[in-house]
């Protein structure tokens, strides 16, 4: 590793920070140099040292997206099976009977998560948040990919369990579930202690409500005596905000009101049946104020869910409301621009107008929203002193011609076809659209088996006891 500085030399657009104005602006025709001390110069020809040189007449530089809440452990080999499936009595989720089935064995895990941090990395994602499982090669294989990590490893009291196809239970073990917040707490240590500097952990318990009310309490208490982020899934499925309802008679923002949970350092997963939603039917409007009031963050990943048929009311009164929202793959495609041009139009859609949310707040959101989730302000902007964390946008590209508008291109049009190089710490983790530092092709090829193997171990656990064939058929039939 050298720490070499790197020019960018009249890079046609720059998304520069504004520190006065405390926003990103374009700036034209200006030289950006970095190196792993970070961001040295934005600004009218750098005359300083140079060691690499970089022509950016034909580049946008711009800000590496924060992704504040993806899974890398199942996700993965999750593609291809359930995108036509729900559950119509749980509101047509396919969490609870379909995508929990597929789990990807131990021999998998590591595959699973290079295809997610390469796919994040293509589409110029520089900090991720990452909840799963712990498994071997995770904290190992997160810092060779060269990416900012923050690792969450979920625990829980709770699992699911399917009632034919009609009602979600709950099997509570507690002693297991404190056996595995020991083991979490102690891999959160583990990996804030990595000597990149790149990586820290985050205290994850799994769902609101598969962790009893005084395992939350204790384990947010202890986050914070450590000093360390909060994240849970709450709000996420009408099943889960009915389970609520029936368990305290409370929302899910107003339960963890309750707890003393929310605040400035919890990241909510979701956060999407609040008691202003159109389906919750609640006769109250204060959840938004709850977390706005609180400073809680909101991982908002609308393509999932769009995909299910339901989305967050909206983005953009998230935003107007005063609460910080930050985006999220959560499952594949892992595809970061595509995550924002799906955020862009739900918002327009839910809130019903093409002026719910503009360009530039999406790229707020997907930027200074995830930063500000964790903590952070040398992150999710370009300025002098912060992270050398960008990408170089190709705006040769035929889908970013001709350009009017760089940003819209990207996220209208583009997407990651025309992200060229991304650097972290001013290290090269994509180049040429290659990924560095992981091999991605090898990794992919590994999926084939572990998604067969994954499949025959759902058909077998199916409560129904349902075949392949049954539980995710083929989008057309099969001809003869
Ligand atoms: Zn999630």
């Amino acid at each position: 590793m050298t720490d070499a500085i790197k020019v960018v030399r009249k890079a046609a657009w720059v998304v520069a920070w504004d520190e006065e104005a405390s926003r990103h602006v374009y700036r034209q025709d200006a030289d950006v140099a970095f190196s792993t001390a970070g961001i040295l110069s934005i600004g009218p020809d750098y005359a300083g040292p140079a060691d690499e040189e970089i022509a950016g007449q034909s580049l946008m530089v711009m800000p590496g997206l924060v992704n504040v809440h993806c899974h890398s452990g199942d996700e993965p080999i999750a593609k291809g099976l359930f995108e036509d499936a729900g559950t119509a009595a749980l509101w047509g989720n396919a969490l609870y009977e379909y995508s929990a089935l597929i789990d990807a064995d131990q021999d998998a895990k590591a595959a699973c998560q290079t295809v997610m941090l390469g796919d994040l990395m293509r589409s110029g994602v520089t900090t991720h948040l990452d909840i799963a499982s712990p498994y071997p090669q995770w904290l190992p294989l997160a810092a060779e990919s060269g990416l900012r990590a923050y690792l969450a490893p979920g625990f829980r009291e709770a699992q699911w369990r399917m009632a034919g196809s009609h009602r979600l239970d709950f099997d509570w073990d507690e002693a297991r579930g404190r056996e595995r917040y020991a083991e979490a707490l102690a891999f959160v240590e583990e990996a804030r202690a990595h000597p990149s500097g790149r990586i820290d952990g985050v205290v994850a318990p799994s769902q609101i409500e598969t962790c009893s009310e005084e395992l939350l309490r204790m384990a947010v208490g202890e986050a914070r005596s450590r000093g360390l982020r909060i994240t849970i899934h709450a709000a996420q499925t009408m099943a889960e905000h009915e389970e609520l309802l029936r368990r305290t008679g409370e929302t899910a923002p107003a339960m963890l009101e309750r707890l003393g949970v929310l605040g400035p350092d919890l990241i909510l997963g979701h956060c999407i049946f609040l008691d202003h939603h159109s389906w919750t039917r609640q006769r109250s409007r204060d959840d938004l104020a709850r977390l706005a009031g609180s400073g809680t963050s909101v991982a908002h990943c609308p393509v999932t869910f769009a995909r299910s048929g339901m989305t967050l009311e909206s983005l953009g009164a998230y935003r107007r409301a005063g609460v910080n929202v930050g985006l999220g793959t959560d499952s594949y495609p892992f595809n970061m621009l595509e995550e924002m041009r799906e955020a862009l139009i739900c918002s327009r859609v839910a809130g019903r107008s093409v002026f719910d949310l503009d360009t530039g707040g999406l790229l707020s959101a997907a930027t200074t929203g995830g930063a500000r989730a964790l903590g952070r302000s040398d992150i999710g902007r370009l300025a002098v002193g912060a992270k050398a964390d960008l990408s170089l946008v190709d705006l040769s590209h035929p889908a970013m011609q001709p350009v009017h508008d760089p940003l819209r291109n990207l996220i209208h049009c583009a997407a990651e076809r025309a992200i060229r190089d991304v650097y972290v710490d001013g290290h090269a983790v994509v180049k040429d659209r290659r990924i560095v530092r992981l091999d991605y092709d090898g990794a992919v090829r590994e999926l084939r088996d572990a998604q067969k193997r994954a499949c025959r171990r759902a058909e077998r656990d199916d409560p129904q006891g349902r075949p392949l064939a049954v539980l995710a058929p083929p989008s057309l039939p099969l001809a003869r």
